[in-house]
């Protein structure tokens, strides 16, 4: 079998043993001659499958009583209306911190809505940093604070979360979440696509304190409202039910695997290996992101021109790594190594980085 190693930042490569098993019972799921992607989301069977997904959610995160787990749709793209819809009430603002592409499209919807305070950016610097959490001005009276935990086309990413007192904190998390051990339970709210770390597209995570939920703007219409999919256990309409299943597959590896603090480990590892190379070819690879604020999801690089960089991008293709292209946004090279991303993947590419940078030096 070619199994290519895939660094695309998102639809992103998912546990083999994930997919194998959904293969092997994709026709005849768990004994009732049928896939789950043909079953009744109100089934017995499917039921299981979906708490399990949110059973998994809870225990590696450590959530409390007050956080709930929910399976939304429209990606996380949606989640930056929906967020202001609920929680910004007439007269209120919100706080964003500006780190780039997806905070910027977080604000702009928060500004179509309400309005909204830019708290902190680093835009002066072409976002190639985190700020820190002394440049914020936080309001106290804000509705929220939100940020973009990691931004996958920058490739920069939060190290220490800010600290907003009593103002709830919520992230966009899609691409890092689950890549180590946090405290969810500080966060009113916490939103990933799952294509990234977590699965297939198709299903939206949210984590949301429930007691928080209490004060969101009820005259909205039903499926805008987290409290519609809050009181259903994410099943007032249709669920993305093959993508959670997959969800449940990956939470179930990730568990095997060591939890958080295995993904760490592994993440780490594999980053390290990556900006090691660059570090030691300081004239052929330069990262455009700042020491402190490099991500470990998504490491991005740059080679001496652009020739080279298309060059790199094709000769890789020949070697079984596709993905490499930087955003179309920012140019240059990108590697997404998420919690699936094998250690050898990673071993490959900066083995074929080496060789590439001594090769064409
Ligand atoms: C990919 C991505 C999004 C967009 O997600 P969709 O599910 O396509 O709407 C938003 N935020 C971040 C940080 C992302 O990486």
């Amino acid at each position: 079998m070619a199994r290519i190693f895939n660094f695309y930042a998102g639809p992103a490569t998912l546990p083999l043993s994930t997919l194998e098993f959904a293969r092997a019972e994709l026709l005849d799921w768990e004994g009732t001659g049928t896939s789950v992607m043909e079953t009744s989301h109100r089934s017995k069977e499917y039921d299981e499958v979906h708490n399990e997904a949110i059973a998994l959610f809870t225990e590696l995160l450590g959530l409390d009583d007050d956080h709930q787990v929910l399976f939304m749709q429209g990606g996380a793209s949606s989640q930056f209306a929906f967020l202001p819809l609920n929680f910004i009430l007439p007269g209120g603002s919100a706080d964003y911190i500006n780190t780039g592409t997806w905070s910027q499209k977080a604000i702009k919807e928060a500004n179509i809505i309400a309005k909204c305070r830019v708290a902190g950016s680093s835009e002066d610097d072409g976002f190639t940093r985190i700020p820190s959490m002394t440049e914020l001005d936080l309001d106290p009276n804000a509705a929220y604070v939100h940020f973009t935990s990691n931004n996958t086309i920058k490739g920069t990413q939060f190290h220490e979360f800010p600290d907003t007192d009593d103002v709830p904190m919520v992230a966009d998390m899609s691409s890092d979440i689950l890549w180590r051990p946090f405290d969810a339970n500080k966060f009113g709210m916490i939103y990933a696509g799952a294509q990234k770390n977590i699965g297939p597209s198709g299903v939206t995570v949210v984590i949301i304190k429930k007691s928080w939920l209490e004060k969101a703007n009820s005259n909205l219409p039903t499926m805008f409202q987290y409290a519609t999919h809050s009181a259903k256990n994410s099943l007032y309409n249709t669920a993305p039910t093959f993508a959670i299943y997959m969800v449940r597959n990956v939470l179930r590896w990730v568990k095997e695997n060591g939890g958080l603090s295995g993904m760490e480990k592994r993440n780490r590892d594999k980053a390290d290996r990556l900006y090691g190379v660059m570090r030691s070819f300081p004239d052929f690879y330069t990262c455009p992101v700042e020491e402190a604020s490099r991500s470990v999801m998504n490491v991005v690089f740059r080679l001496p021109n652009e020739e080279l960089e298309a060059k790199f991008v094709s000769e890789a293709k020949a070697d079984s790594m596709v993905g490499l292209k930087g955003h179309r946004s920012v140019g240059g090279c990108r590697a997404s190594i998420y919690n699936a991303m094998e250690p050898a993947g990673v071993e490959h590419l900066a083995k074929f980085m080496e060789a590439f940078a001594k090769n064409n030096s």
